[in-house]
């Protein structure tokens, strides 16, 4: 028999390049490829890359660099090793990736992975191999489903793609030109991957896509599904505790998901939901095609549904024309909604995007001190955000072992890490922790009494907080 060959993949950004990689490991499992965390000792290395900032794409061109020469070492000892980039850098510089760098012989898009066992064919009888076309048919039909024994090390969380691509056109964004036109899957498709992940003991669903919830996939009836409603038949699979979904877009926010959120215990009252400015004269200007005022009443409704409800968003700092009075809507924007944590960026022109060709650029010095101010008010409402739990009980989904002997680790509806002393046995449980202390983003605590774990371990098992608490005005 012929022993194995071996796969190292690293992927960079979003939790749509974690999917994909797993997908890609699922994909060569059939070719006989065993996944090794070992750059060295790999037959074939993947990138798997981001192109949304231009950091993302810088890294792939210096890592690949450090590839050549393990490369040329493993040639040396007589050793053949592939190099392939996926993703969306893969995608956008295709061409360029090949000139640049000599050690690669693979570039694949994100939506030809399943292409990638003829594309190593090629790459041995051609010399090098390239492929970056939007197919017609969706990936997802051709991809292998997830192994039983790749479902079970993968834990108990597990992020399912529902959807690929955009159609906003941000005049930011490189995504609707990387991932293409925005596509949704069949529910039944959906429903058939949870179903298995679940028989296999994931706890855990988190739908994604770039824009989650402009999913639109064709229901079992024949209709369009929106993300409510296919949020309310996954609640329906035995097993699943916990159900979440990302990224939304404020004007996605239906009527199915708001009735999703007030009547489904399993859907996670924490919602990530991206606004990128205050001002209306900047959100004009990224064709975001919503007001600040619409992103409000969006907030507005999603509470007015589930008190307990938290949020968390992105924000772009210094996006061109940005005016010292636009940052600081950007600001009171942020204090009047009060988030349990946020990301923000500097704003990086993409090659090709239309706000790359705004002349009206905002210097340096003036995004970073920007970023240091918003990041600065982001965190403080962090901290109070967490620093509330303590004294409550909160169910944690608990998750595996933490590095601290005797713990174990899960996470709180708000995505918090929570740490309690107890044996293994509880992994995979929903329980009620008593939250006595924060460590920096750590909580930690007690399990709240073993009578009350019983009847929490019931996968609807609401959130045991009677608000999520609000920061700001
Ligand atoms: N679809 C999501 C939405 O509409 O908000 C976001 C997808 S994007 C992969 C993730 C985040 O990257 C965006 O929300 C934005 O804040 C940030 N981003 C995208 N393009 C950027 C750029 N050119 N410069 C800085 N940040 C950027
Ligand atoms: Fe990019 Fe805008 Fe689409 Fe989000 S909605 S992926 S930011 S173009």
């Amino acid at each position: 028999m012929k022993p194995p060959r071996k796969l190292h993949i690293k992927s960079y950004g979003c939790q749509m390049n974690v999917y994909d990689a797993q997908r890609m490991v699922d994909t060569l499992a059939g070719e006989g490829f065993v996944e090794t965390a070992n750059v060295e000792d790999a037959d074939l290395v993947i990138l798997n890359t981001c192109h949304i900032r231009e950091k993302a794409s810088e890294k792939v061109y210096s890592e690949l660099g450090r590839l050549r020469v393990v490369k040329d070492e493993a040639a040396r000892r007589g050793r053949l090793m592939n190099v392939a980039v996926a993703g969306c850098v893969a995608q956008a510089e295709g061409q360029e990736i090949i000139r640049r760098a000599p050690a690669v012989d693979i570039v694949v898009g994100p939506q030809s992975y399943h292409h990638l066992p003829e594309l190593l064919a090629r790459a041995k009888s051609d010399g090098r191999a390239l492929e970056t076309e939007f197919p017609v048919r969706d990936k997802f039909e051709f991809l292998p489903p997830p192994r039983p024994e790749a479902i079970r090390a993968r834990g108990i969380s597990s992020f399912v793609t529902v959807q690929e691509g955009c159609d906003k056109f941000c005049t930011f964004c490189v995504v609707p030109y990387t991932r293409g036109a925005e596509v949704s899957r069949p529910a039944v498709k959906v429903v058939d991957d949870v179903q298995r992940l679940a028989d296999h003991g994931v706890r855990e669903i988190t739908l994604i896509g770039q824009n989650v919830n402009a999913y639109h996939g064709e229901g079992p009836d024949g209709t369009a599904w929106s993300l409510g409603t296919l949020l309310r038949r996954l609640a329906e699979i035995p097993g699943i505790a916990r159900l979440r979904y990302s990224t939304s877009h404020p004007r996605d926010v239906d009527t199915t998901l708001i009735e999703a959120h007030r009547d489904l215990a399993t859907l996670m009252p924490f919602v990530h939901l991206p606004v990128q400015s205050g001002s209306d004269r900047i959100l004009s200007a990224m064709n975001r095609k919503h007001t600040a005022d619409d992103y409000r009443r969006a907030i507005d409704r999603f509470r007015a549904a589930r008190q307990d409800i938290a949020f968390s968003s992105d924000f772009i700092v210094g996006f061109p024309g940005e005016s010292e009075e636009d940052f600081r809507a950007t600001l009171a924007l942020v204090t009047q909604i009060g988030y349990a944590g946020a990301y923000s960026f500097k704003y990086s022109p993409r090659p090709g995007t239309p706000a790359a060709d705004i002349r009206e650029i905002v210097s340096a010095a003036e995004m970073d001190e920007r970023l240091v101010r918003l990041q600065e008010l982001i965190d403080s409402q962090q901290s109070a955000f967490n620093k509330a739990m303590i004294g409550k009980t909160v169910d944690v989904l608990f998750e595996r072992a933490a590095r601290n002997p005797g713990q174990i680790v899960g996470r709180t509806a708000y995505l918090q890490p929570a740490h309690v002393l107890a044996s293994a046995d509880i992994i995979g449980q929903v329980l009620p922790v008593r939250i006595d202390s924060l460590e920096r983003y750590s909580l930690l605590g007690e399990l709240a009494s073993l009578a009350q774990s019983a009847t929490s371990q019931k996968p609807a098992s609401p959130i045991t907080v009677s608000s999520a608490p609000r920061m700001g005005a």
